[in-house]
């Protein structure tokens, strides 16, 4: 009797398919995870700065540009990549073929440019993979009930790559970037930043919402309803060995650590603080009418605040329109901020940290001007262009002074 292969998906960022000599590279490592016996599925990125080339582009014809037309342009960025790979790895004698998100059967809600995966119907791709085949597939793409092209939001790559590993039933998906992992800050803006072994969905998801670029919040939900393991690495490392947490990062279903423990520390640029006087059905609605989604909404007599984040908002100036039309100086917006965050559980229990990283903030002019905070993490409101010092300020506080490395 004949046992089906386990199934990996692989997925490689913009960065790892940047020019075609990287793509020739991926198609190598492809080939080797094939050579090991794997049923291999590959998820690609547009090359480069594709998608944000595109975005530019958009920009210039319209400053409002329709949502579906958007969905249409960016999904083209990662048709390029899916066949040129392909087409690289047949070179290499391997038996290749690309799919769309559609073709592969990523099913999405009909909400352009940040739909939601709402069910995967992988019989295109099962069916390759029994014939032997690698299937490469363009990721950040999915297709509506309204068989109407979609894309996820940015950095939807990882989630096409965690549904169709769920999906799939794979034995883990790796997300192969130009880092080796998850550290506890962006690792180029802190170089005192550590690689983390292991995480669990919850950090990697609190870590991700608050802006660590690694790994996207949506596709760490797929995993954790299906308890896929996730390995974060770097594309130029090995394959992973029988410890994959030793030279990347794996998320799964792990120990609760030491209540309190700060994990990380992230960063999103570009954050707008929405503050309205009035009913907040009225501005909500309109916010949803319009595709804009926000964060840590906040409603109290009579007041609503809330964070919007600037990268999936493409009709900013529409919306600003709208709501001055509607509220008129009822409504401000807060520019030029940025959202600082440490994640981990429990930290929260007193207000201690909360405490101690408004005071580090101040000490590097970075002046906090909103807190918000729940079980798992504190955001602070800065100005943007303290972004940097402000990153590295509370990862010496909380995480170099408290867990200083053994010698
Ligand atoms: P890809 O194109 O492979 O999806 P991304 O640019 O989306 O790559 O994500 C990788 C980048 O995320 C890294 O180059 C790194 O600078 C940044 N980054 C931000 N926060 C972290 C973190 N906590 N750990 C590792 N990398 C991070
Ligand atoms: N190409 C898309 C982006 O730049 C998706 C991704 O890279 O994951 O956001
Ligand atoms: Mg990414």
């Amino acid at each position: 009797m004949l046992y089906p292969m386990a199934v990996i998906v692989q997925k490689y960022g913009g960065s790892s398919v940047a020019d075609v000599k990287k793509l020739q590279q991926v198609a190598e490592r492809v080939m080797r995870t094939r050579q090991q016996g794997h049923d291999v599925v590959v998820v690609v990125s547009a090359m480069g700065d594709t998608t944000d080339e595109l975005l530019g582009m958009a920009k210039q014809v319209s400053p409002n540009p329709a949502r579906r037309e958007l969905d249409m342009l960016l999904s083209a960025g990662e048709r390029i990549s899916m066949a040129l790979l392909s087409m690289a790895i047949r070179e290499l004698g391997g038996d290749a073929i690309s799919f769309t998100g559609s073709q592969s059967g990523i099913i999405t809600n009909d909400r352009h440019v940040d739909a939601r995966i709402i069910e995967v119907r992988p019989f295109r791709v099962q069916d390759e993979l029994a014939r032997g085949k690698i299937v490469v597939i363009a990721g950040f793409q999915g297709v509506s009930y309204k068989k109407e092209v979609t894309t996820l939001g940015r950095g939807g790559s990882d989630t096409t790559a965690v549904a169709m590993a769920a999906a799939l039933d794979a034995e883990f998906c790796e997300i192969c970037s130009d880092v080796d992992g998850v550290y506890s800050a962006d690792p180029r803006v802190v170089p005192a930043a550590r690689r983390i072994a292991t995480l669990s969905y919850e950090e990697t998801q609190e870590m991700a919402e608050a802006g660590a670029k690694v790994l996207n919040a949506q596709a760490v939900e797929f995993a954790k309803e299906k308890g896929i393991a996730i390995y974060a690495r770097a594309t130029r490392g090995p394959l992973p060995g029988p410890d994959p947490s030793s030279d990347g990062t794996v998320v799964r279903k792990s120990p609760p650590r030491m209540p309190g423990t700060v994990v990380g520390v992230a960063s999103e640029k570009d954050v707008l603080i929405l503050d309205a006087e009035g009913p907040a059905a009225d501005l909500l609605a309109l916010l949803d009418e319009r595709g804009v989604s926000g964060k840590q909404l906040h409603v109290y007599a009579g007041r609503t605040t809330l964070a919007l984040s600037r990268e999936n908002l493409h009709n900013e100036a529409q919306v600003r329109e709208a709501l001055t039309a509607t509220l008129g100086s009822r409504v401000r917006l807060g520019d030029g901020l940025a959202a600082v965050s440490v994640v981990g559980a429990g930290i929260n229990a007193t207000y201690a940290n909360v405490r101690a990283g408004s005071e580090v903030l101040s000490a590097v002019g970075a002046t906090p001007s909103g807190i918000s905070t729940s079980s798992f993490r504190i955001t602070w409101m800065i100005p943007t262009n303290r972004t940097e010092d402000a990153v590295r300020a509370l990862h010496g506080r909380f995480i170099e002074a408290e867990q200083p490395l053994l010698p």
